[in-house]
């Protein structure tokens, strides 16, 4: 029996459109932790509850959303980062679809705090899932944003489902704060689990801060037992660690890639370091490594998914080379310098 066509209310668009962008309380925390870093914010605090499913916040430092600006931020389609598609082509921010805090408000009871250098007030809007904002309430706090995103999926039993164990969720959260913390030293972090310190980094100003950081996230032993890497050519950049092949692994378990700073799972990338190690390793063993590629924003597409964890290459080629060739080269020199001797 075939029903009339109806427009769906935004309010279910967005809980639909949240099924691709929060996948679990991981997807909530990155998206909150992308907006952070797109505001320019020096220091983010990430506190959560039972493995986030029962609360996540967090705080950032950055440039704050003006007070008429608050409801358009939690609306769909709405975004300060692009305003036409020649944007999308050289997009320079985390974020620019412009509906992750539609659709994280549109599961969860949702409350954000906001205030920008113009305003002397703090302003306050929250959300129990119903489609249904609260008017804006003025609130006293420093200039940055404050979000926070509890009870997760309470109103989409369906999914709430899928949750698993706060122990399992805790752990895919920890895995993407330590991704976001290698990634960005300039920024400070505090990552709180229970009302207890889990991670907590500072910013980085030299050398020396930027081993202890990578020691403190990675392992003394992977600091002291990788070498620097530093590889540029023409229009394409590499830097970050690749760990010796004395440091090798029986899983693929520690191997970050980062592409303009962006967490990146491109299998392109990650065979291209492999095949680097290939002489130097045991088959069956694994390379350790903390690399970024940095290239022309214009010469990767990174609008293939929501979640924005895969990337396309214009020359796919030409990345593959330019990172197999570069890390093979570090790793194969014989009596390669480990970058903790202090003989760089
Ligand atoms: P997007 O990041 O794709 O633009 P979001 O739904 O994540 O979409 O955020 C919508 C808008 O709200 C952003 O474009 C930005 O202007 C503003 N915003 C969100 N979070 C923050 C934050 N922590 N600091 C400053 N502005 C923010
Ligand atoms: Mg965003």
């Amino acid at each position: 029996m075939r029903q009339k066509i109806e427009q769906l209310s935004s309010y279910l668009a967005d809980q639909i459109a949240a099924g691709e962008v929060v996948e679990r309380p991981a997807s909530v925390v990155k998206e909150l932790l992308e907006n952070a870093l797109d505001s320019g914010a020096t220091q983010i605090d990430i506190e959560i509850e039972e493995g986030g499913t029962k609360s996540i916040r967090v705080a950032d430092n950055g440039t704050g959303i003006p007070q008429d600006e608050l409801p358009l931020a939690v609306s769909r389609h709405a975004t300060s980062k692009l305003k036409s598609l020649e944007d999308l082509a050289a997009v320079s921010t985390l974020g620019f679809r412009g509906e992750a805090l539609a659709s994280i408000s549109s599961v969860s009871r949702f409350q954000i705090r906001s205030r920008s250098d113009g305003d002397s007030l703090a302003w306050n809007l929250s959300s129990e899932g119903e489609g249904r904002w609260s008017e804006l309430q003025p609130g006293a706090g420093r200039v940055g944003t404050e979000v926070q995103v509890r009870d997760l999926f309470f109103n989409t039993p369906a999914r709430k489902k899928f949750l698993r164990a706060a122990r399992t969720e805790f752990s895919h959260i920890d895995q993407l704060v330590k991704r976001v913390m290698l990634s960005r030293s300039d920024v400070a972090f505090k990552f709180i689990h229970n009302q207890k310190i889990v991670r907590q980094v500072h910013r980085v100003d030299s050398d020396e801060g930027a081993l202890q950081r990578l020691s403190a996230l990675m392992g003394s032993d992977f600091a002291r037992q990788s070498l620097r890497i530093e590889f540029e050519n023409s229009d394409i950049r590499l830097h970050g660690w690749a760990g010796l092949p004395t440091f090798n692994r029986s899983q693929a378990d520690m191997q970050y890639l980062f592409v303009n700073g962006r967490i990146v799972r491109d299998r392109l990338l990650s065979y291209a370091v492999k095949q680097a190690y290939a002489d130097v390793l045991y088959h069956g063993r694994h390379p350790a490594y903390v690399l970024f590629v940095e290239i022309p924003f214009d010469l990767v597409d990174v609008n293939v998914h929501p979640a924005k964890y895969e990337v396309r290459f214009a020359n796919g080629s030409w990345v593959y080379d330019f990172l197999r060739r570069s890390v093979r080269d570090a790793v194969s020199r014989p009596l390669a310098a480990p970058s903790g001797s202090g003989a760089q």
